[in-house]
C-alpha cells in the first residue's frame, strides 16, 4: 500500500461513515449501488439552497444570473471531468439510466431499421438491456449478445464474430457492477469505429474507479450516474458527440428545449439544451461538480489503495474454504460477487448487516448475467476509496464466522 496516501483525514470528510449500525461501527460495502458523499458535495447543495436557489436561464434578477452561473460551471466541470471537447456535448440526465434511454428513443428510434443489429454484452445491468429491447421490438433491429469467458473477461474473439455489415451499434458497460470485470472499451470501440458503428459506453461503474477521457476513448456516447461516485442521486451526465447530437431529434418536450413555440409550430433549441426538458436537477448539477472537485484534490495513491484493498480481499476469501468467488476477470475494479456454499446469500447479507457491515445480495439487476452464469444471485462486497484495511479484516472475520450460524 502506498505509504505516504493518509485515509484518516478522507473518511473523516464522510459523515455517514461516522456512525454505529446495529450496535457496530458501520463497514459501508455497497459502494456499486450507491457511494457516501463527502461534506463538501453536501455543503455545496446546502449552500446553493440557502443562498442562490432559483431557476436557471432567461435570468432577470440576481439570484437567476448566481443560479445559471453555478449550474452551467458544472456542466463544464464535467466536460473537464470527461475531456469533452465543449460543454455543449454534456448534457444532464437524472442518471445513467436516463441517458441511455434518451440514446435509444432519440436516436435508436430514429436510426434502427428491421434487421439492423444492436451489440451489447451479457454482463450488461438491465439499464442497458432493456431500453434497446424496447427499441428492437418497436424498430424490427435485432439484439446481438456478446458472451463472457469462463472466468467472467468479455469474450474478445466473440465480439469480433458478431460485429458484421448489420451492426449498427455498439452498447457495452465500461465496468460490470456484478463482477467488477473492465471490459477493454477502446479496443472495442476501436473496431467498430472501423466499420462505421455508432458506441454507447455505459460508465456508471467505471467513473469511480478509472480516469475517463472520451476523446481518447473515441466513444460517440458516454453514461454516468453522479451517485457512483460521491455525488448526489438525481444527476447524471450522457456525453455525446457534437455531430452527433446536432441530428439528434428530442426525446421528451417542454419548456427549455424549445427556441421558439407557436401554435403552427416549434423550433428546439440547440444541444445540450434541446434534450433537457423542464426544469433541470440545479442542486444536484452543483453537487456532482463539488465530487469530482473531490476527487480531483485527493491525495495521489488513491488508486493504488484502493487496488491493495481488492488485493487484500481476494486473498482473505480464498482462505476461506466454502466461498466461492463468482467470475476471475483478468482486469477488475473493487466489486467481488461470491457464493457461500451452503449459505443463501440472502440469509449471509442479513447476518452481516446485524455486525454493521452493509452488502448486496440478489441478481444486482444483471439477471441475464446470472441466468448465463446458472445462479439466482451472489453476494456482492464493493469498495470505495474510504474502505480501510481494517474494514476488509473486519468483513474476513465475520464471513468466516458465517458457517456458525447454520
Ligand atoms: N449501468 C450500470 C453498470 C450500473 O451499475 C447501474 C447502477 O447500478 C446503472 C447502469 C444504472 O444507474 P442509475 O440507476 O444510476 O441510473
Amino acid at each position: 500500500m502506498s505509504s505516504d496516501f493518509e485515509l484518516a483525514p478522507i473518511r473523516a470528510q464522510f459523515p455517514a461513515l461516522q456512525q454505529q449500525v446495529n450496535g457496530h461501527p458501520l463497514i459501508y460495502l455497497d459502494n456499486a449501488a450507491t457511494t457516501q458523499k463527502p461534506g463538501s458535495v453536501l455543503q455545496a447543495m446546502d449552500d446553493y439552497y440557502r443562498h442562490h436557489n432559483a431557476n436557471v436561464h432567461r435570468a432577470s434578477h440576481t439570484l437567476s444570473t448566481r443560479a445559471t452561473q453555478a449550474f452551467e460551471s458544472a456542466r463544464e466541470r464535467v466536460q473537464r471531468f470527461l475531456n469533452a471537447r465543449s460543454s455543449q456535448e454534456v448534457i444532464w440526465t437524472r442518471g445513467t439510466t436516463e441517458a441511455i434511454n434518451l440514446v435509444a428513443h432519440s436516436w435508436g428510434m430514429n436510426n434502427l431499421q428491421p434487421g439492423d443489429e444492436i451489440l451489447l454484452s451479457v454482463l450488461e445491468h438491465h439499464a442497458n438491456i432493456v431500453p434497446w429491447q424496447q427499441v428492437a421490438t418497436r424498430t424490427g433491429a435485432v439484439l446481438r449478445v456478446i458472451p463472457l469467458t469462463a472466468n467472467g473477461d468479455l469474450d474478445l474473439a466473440a465480439f469480433h464474430a458478431l460485429l458484421s455489415p448489420r451492426t449498427r451499434l455498439l452498447t457495452i458497460a465500461q465496468v460490470s457492477n456484478a463482477l467488477g470485470t473492465v471490459n477493454p472499451v477502446a479496443e472495442l470501440i476501436r473496431a467498430a469505429k472501423a466499420v462505421g458503428v455508432v458506441t454507447l459506453i455505459d460508465g456508471a461503474q467505471a467513473v469511480g474507479h478509472l480516469s475517463v477521457d472520451v476523446q481518447a476513448l473515441g466513444c460517440d456516447f458516454y453514461a454516468f450516474s453522479g451517485h457512483k461516485l460521491y455525488g448526489p442521486t438525481g444527476i447524471g451526465v450522457l456525453y455525446g458527440r457534437a455531430e452527433l447530437l446536432e441530428q439528434m431529434p428530442p426525446w421528451q418536450t417542454g419548456g427549455e428545449m424549445i427556441e421558439r413555440v407557436s401554435f403552427s409550430g416549434t423550433r428546439f433549441n440547440r444541444p445540450p439544451f434541446r434534450f433537457e426538458a423542464g426544469t433541470p436537477p440545479i442542486a444536484e448539477a452543483i453537487g456532482l461538480a463539488a465530487a469530482l472537485d473531490f476527487l480531483a484534490a485527493l491525495p495521489e495513491g488513491w488508486r493504488e489503495h484502493e487496488a491493495a484493498l481488492l488485493q487484500l480481499l481476494l486473498d482473505g476469501l480464498q482462505q476461506l474454504p466454502f466461498i466461492k468467488l463468482v467470475g476471475r476477470p483478468n482486469q477488475r475494479v473493487g466489486v467481488v460477487s461470491l457464493r457461500l456454499g451452503e449459505i443463501h446469500p440472502q440469509d449471509a447479507g442479513e447476518l452481516l448487516d446485524q455486525m454493521g457491515i452493509a452488502v448486496r445480495v440478489g441478481h444486482h439487476c444483471a439477471m441475464p448475467l446470472m441466468e448465463s452464469l446458472g445462479l439466482e444471485g451472489t453476494l456482492r462486497i464493493s469498495l470505495a476509496l474510504y474502505n480501510s484495511e481494517a474494514e476488509i479484516e473486519a468483513l474476513l472475520a465475520a464471513l468466516a464466522r458465517l458457517p456458525e450460524f447454520f
